[in-house]
């Protein structure tokens, strides 16, 4: 039987323990993407404890995680997150508000930016949050990186060399590498704790929707094979030698089902390999793509045959929006209600025979919407299915930002007890 409490050779050699701090070089974060209720960390990863704090970095050297000790912290299982896009996030229980139910996943992601939460406060009000989001370089500059054996000496200064400003740039690089940033990311990327590589194969969408509030000017484009290898290159070494971490890619922009298939095809293949996923340090891989009713309606069945056998979880999300046509021109969606259920009708049948792809959906939600909004959204997700469906989530997407409203909430939680699909509320969330 294996000791428990004693450190092993290995721990040994990677952890040093000083007066005021230790630190682990090299942990072994959790290998699978986990819905738990308590902290889980992913990857490989180093970390910082001191007094007050404790702070994780990935391979690159860059602040990843951070929460404080201290007893004004809000809640000891919750934490800081900076993302790839250079956002911080802070993760919280929620406390009773439900935020399995409403999401899905156990931890509430907070956002520094207006987006359309129904749940959650406003942690980055608070003290401490506040301390850690602007002074994180700061405190850890006051680290003395002397009396410490040398790999721990050099990788606090290589944790030191990471500045704020260092960060903010290797972020506009990544936005830098497609044109764009993700102004939003598919709600199925909560699978991977929206850990994705962005990779536009296309640009634009075909609707432009009166409501939408993430579109852009673009219209509609297919990226050439050299650019979409010119973004994998790029890619490849920025992401540098934390790219082992990953196993998630995700195809933009808003419609890449909309690009031909063997755009699609080609460009995973190649991701595939350029990125090393068969050597990610995570086990199993995702694939994510926006689609729209006109590109899952066109497209060619031999991508859904081809994607049944690709090392990939491939997740399609289509925005529906509504099943009313009230609604859709209220919306300014130029797609009728038959165009809506034949997808739905083609996103049942392949949700039911490709066992690794799964097509999921979004609907708006808005006290103003007619009622006939949700009365034709019912006949969908209850009426029409006989049975209680594991898979095909749907997804409801409040319409406004920034107001989070109870009412909403409410009709959230009836529609999803009436639902015969896994319902769960879209947080939208950038890279
Ligand atoms: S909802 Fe989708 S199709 Fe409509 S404008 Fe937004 S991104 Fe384009």
């Amino acid at each position: 039987m294996a000791s428990i409490g004693l450190k092993t050779k290995d721990e040994t050699r990677h952890t040093f323990q000083g007066q005021d701090l230790s630190i682990q070089l090299n942990h072994q974060g959790s290998r699978d993407y986990t819905k738990v209720s308590f902290p889980i960390k992913y990857g490989l990863f180093s970390r910082l404890e001191t007094r007050e704090y404790i702070f994780e970095f990935n391979l690159n050297h860059e602040i990843r995680h951070a929460k404080s000790k201290k007893r004004t912290w809000l809640d000891p299982s919750e934490w800081l997150k900076r993302t790839m896009g250079n956002d911080w996030v802070y993760y919280s229980t929620g406390g009773y508000s439900g935020v399995y139910e409403a999401l899905g996943e156990y931890y509430l992601p907070n956002l520094m930016y207006p987006t359309n939460s129904l749940l959650g406060g406003t942690p980055f009000k608070k003290n401490d949050i506040n301390t850690i989001v602007n002074n994180w370089h700061h405190i850890i500059s006051q680290v003395s990186d002397t009396d410490m054996p040398d790999p721990f000496s050099q990788w606090v200064s290589a944790i030191q060399q990471q500045t704020p400003e260092g960060l903010q740039t290797k972020a506009r690089s990544l936005f830098d590498i497609s044109g764009s940033r993700v102004t939003v990311m598919p709600p199925d990327a909560r699978h991977v704790d929206y850990n994705i590589i962005p990779l536009n194969i296309s640009d634009g969408c075909l609707y432009k929707c009166r409501f939408c509030k993430v579109k852009n000017k673009k219209k509609f484009a297919v990226r050439s094979r050299q650019d979409i290898h010119g973004q994998i290159n790029r890619l490849k070494q920025l992401y540098g030698k934390d790219m082992i971490n990953f196993n998630a890619l995700f195809l933009g922009e808003h419609d890449a089902l909309n690009s031909p298939c063997d755009v699609i095809l080609q460009a995973v293949q190649d991701a595939y390999e350029a990125f090393g996923f068969h050597a990610s340090y995570m086990r199993n891989h995702y694939l994510f793509m926006f689609g729209c009713v006109d590109s899952l309606l066109n497209a060619d069945p031999i991508l859904f045959e081809m994607l049944k056998h690709l090392p990939f979880q491939t997740f399609i999300n289509i925005g529906l929006e509504s099943y009313d046509q009230a609604t859709l021109d209220l919306l300014g969606k130029p797609i009728t209600t038959r165009k809506v259920g034949q997808a739905f009708e083609k996103i049942q049948f392949i949700n039911d025979t490709v066992p690794n792809l799964e097509i999921t959906c979004n609907f708006v939600m808005d006290e103003t919407l007619p009622a006939s909004h949700t009365a034709a959204l019912m006949t969908l997700i209850r009426d029409k299915v006989h049975r209680t469906k594991p898979k095909g989530a749907v997804y409801l997407s409040p319409l406004t930002f920034g107001t989070p409203s109870r009412q909403v909430l409410y009709d959230f939680y009836k529609l999803k007890s009436l639902s015969r699909f896994p319902t769960f509320l879209y947080l939208i969330q950038r890279l």
